[in-house]
């Protein structure tokens, strides 16, 4: 007999249909000789509607209310879908957050999992009941006994968490479409089912986008081994699994705060190229990385910061034996750049050995921006400069000069208590190598970032540090990190601009919070831009696959959109680009990569 969680989202609960129908599954669950544990969402919109009550009454509300609000739409759906399997003759109970022991940190609207009280759950379990629990909400752990919610999409982690806690055979999340697809098949119908993926590609697709799993859910399975898999509720397809390694043990208090970090990694081998004042125009990007492509040369990092007048700048990062190539391919390309856009300045072509990339790797890096912070302080601390950064929910690597090499791996182990001499710390040739097959498995849309931009911050350790402890302390997740590779230097101090991307509904607090630092900081204007779209893709193939990112600028290319910035990790490449662009860009990246299939994936309404 197996213990089997099943979710059922939003669109899966949409009606008395369809509770109904939920109903018989799971009977049918049980019927096999399964207990069963239901995690449900709030019935189709209802979420949505009770955000747009809140917001006639007040464009501010207090968080707090939010959760008592919110967390309500949920508690019709548990009522309901047991009163609908107790018409079908099978006992269950209803459970809120609260009476399964879902305790949450006391931080509304995005609480994290402490732990879970799994007690109450397995006496009714052993009664012969079907459980149905509350999605997405939870109490705190203070005296209050306060309401939370986890976050909008929280009940997949909900789910998760509890079959990580009642250590269950395996978890199912329901939802409207046949399973985890190469895009979201709303924006492009032909969009493909993967029978599986790794959670490291789902994490990446979850946090950049893919809105068909809640990032901390996937954190949890990856990070306590929950065997996970995503189905439609119409049909009895097999759907696609999520799978992780087998786990490093952990405890299951803290669930969700407890050891972000579980590893060091450190890649002496690498050069740096940056091309500077390079035209800011749609192709420039294209036919760099086209030609590096064309030379079978592997690039790791690429950043292209922000435009300065009408110039950009792009930096790569190779591995020291092909430096030399890929120097001669900028340094010849630079001139026909410059050529057919003569710009103020000179395209000029830099080049760095001798750095080294520096990583700390964990789940859930974005969401949890204390994280980055931290180790930015830990290597300012160490008198480590930054020269590149790069982030993904799996991995944030920061490029630095390689004779601080070993004072920063000794820095972050202590900082994130990893042993040196366990498997935690990996040198150069022992990182996770790259998925078998093809490159590229999914493609992401964000429409809900914005970017920042901070003109001349000082050029001296600590001031990645600073920026990010800043937005950090106000829990403001970060990510495509860049700093302009130019330097200018005002009144003796050499300054570069930093720009990234934030949620939209964190723009406006992470603008004042920085503009109140700015004036002491002496740091020049702060701009802000919503008008933006990320598009990403990922795939754990790309590692050691030329020209991957060539091919997706090169499809951009052909449809005239310019890239206004670029920041990649190993297994993700993301480009911002003009927000009116979107569809195309989306559409052409899946269609440069192949990955339609022959079916059109029909959505419920
Ligand atoms: P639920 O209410 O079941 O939690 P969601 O609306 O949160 O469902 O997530 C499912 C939706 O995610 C799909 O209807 C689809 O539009 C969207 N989606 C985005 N990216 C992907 C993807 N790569 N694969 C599948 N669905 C995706
Ligand atoms: N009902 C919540 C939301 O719409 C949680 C969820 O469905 O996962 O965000
Ligand atoms: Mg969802």
């Amino acid at each position: 007999m197996a213990l089997i969680v099943q979710k059922y989202g939003g669109t899966s609960v949409g009606s008395v249909e369809r509770i109904a129908s939920v109903a018989e599954r799971v009977l049918k669950t049980v019927k096999a000789g399964n207990s069963v544990v239901v995690v449900v969402s709030a019935m189709g919109k209802t979420t949505d509607s009770l955000v747009k009550l809140a917001n006639q009454i007040s464009t501010n509300p207090s968080r707090r209310e939010m959760d008592m609000l919110l967390s309500t739409g949920e508690q019709v759906t548990i009522a309901l879908l047991s009163m609908a399997l107790q018409e079908l003759g099978q006992p269950a109970i209803s459970l809120t957050g609260a009476q399964v022991g879902i305790v949450t940190e006391a931080e509304h609207t995005r609480a994290r999992i402490l732990h879970i009280q799994p007690e109450r759950v397995e006496r009714h379990l052993k009664d012969g009941k079907v459980i149905v629990v509350a999605g997405f909400q939870g109490i705190s752990s203070t005296s209050e006994l306060e309401i939370t919610t986890l976050g909008r999409g929280g009940s997949d982690t909900s789910a998760v968490a509890i079959a990580a806690a009642l250590k269950a055979n395996y978890c199912e999340i329901y939802t409207d479409v046949p399973g985890i697809l190469t895009t979201d098949p709303r924006l492009v119908p032909d969009a493909q089912l993967m029978a599986e993926i790794t959670c490291d590609e789902m994490l990446e697709l979850a946090s950049l986008g893919a809105k068909v799993l809640h990032p901390r859910a996937v954190e949890i399975a990856r990070n306590y081994g929950v065997e996970l898999v995503v189905r439609s509720s119409w049909t009895d397809e097999p759907g696609t699994r999520v799978i992780s390694p087998t786990p490093q043990p952990r405890s299951l208090n803290d669930l969700e705060i407890a050891r972000p970090v579980d590893g060091v990694e450190f890649d002496t081998d690498q050069a740096r190229v940056a091309l500077l004042r390079v035209p800011d125009r749609p192709g420039v990007a294209a036919r760099l990385f086209g030609e590096i492509a064309r030379q079978n040369l592997d690039v790791d990092l690429i950043i292209q910061s922000i435009h300065e007048g009408n110039t950009n700048d792009i930096a790569f990062t190779v591995a020291t034996p092909i430096l030399k190539r890929a120097e001669a391919v900028a340094t010849a390309i630079a001139p026909v750049l410059r050529t057919a856009n003569p710009s103020p300045g000179e395209a000029e072509v830099m080049v760095q050995q001798q750095i080294a990339k520096i990583s700390i790797v964990g789940a859930g890096m974005i969401g949890r921006p204390g994280v980055a912070a931290q180790m930015f302080a830990t290597l300012s601390d160490a008198g480590v400069n930054i020269l590149m950064i790069s982030t993904s929910e799996v991995k944030v690597s920061c490029v630095i000069d390689a004779t601080d090499g070993d004072r920063a791996i000794e820095a972050l182990c202590q900082a994130f208590e990893i042993r040196e001499q366990g498997s935690g710390v990996r040198g150069q040739g022992e990182q996770r190598s790259g998925g078998a097959g093809e490159p590229v498995r999914g493609v992401a849309l964000d429409l809900n970032q914005a970017r920042l931009a901070i003109r001349q911050v000082p050029d001296h350790p600590g001031m990645a540090a600073k920026l990010f402890g800043l937005l950090a302390e106000h829990n403001i997740s970060v990510d495509m990190i860049i700093q302009s590779q130019r330097c200018h230097v005002i009144d003796g101090v050499p300054t570069r601009d930093i720009a990234f991307t934030v949620a939209q509904i964190d723009a406006e607090a992470a603008q004042k919070t920085l503009e109140q630092a700015a004036v002491e900081l002496k740091w020049g204007e702060i701009i802000v831009d919503s008008a933006i779209a990320k598009v990403s893709i990922v795939g754990a193939g790309m590692v050691g696959q030329p020209g991957v990112a060539a091919k997706m600028f090169a499809a951009l290319a052909q449809h005239q959109i310019n890239i206004q910035m670029i920041a990649t990790s190993e297994i993700k490449i993301s480009a911002v680009v003009a927000q009116d662009q979107w569809v195309t860009a989306l559409q052409a990246i899946h269609a440069a990569f192949e990955l339609a299939g022959s079916d059109k994936i029909e959505v419920p309404a």
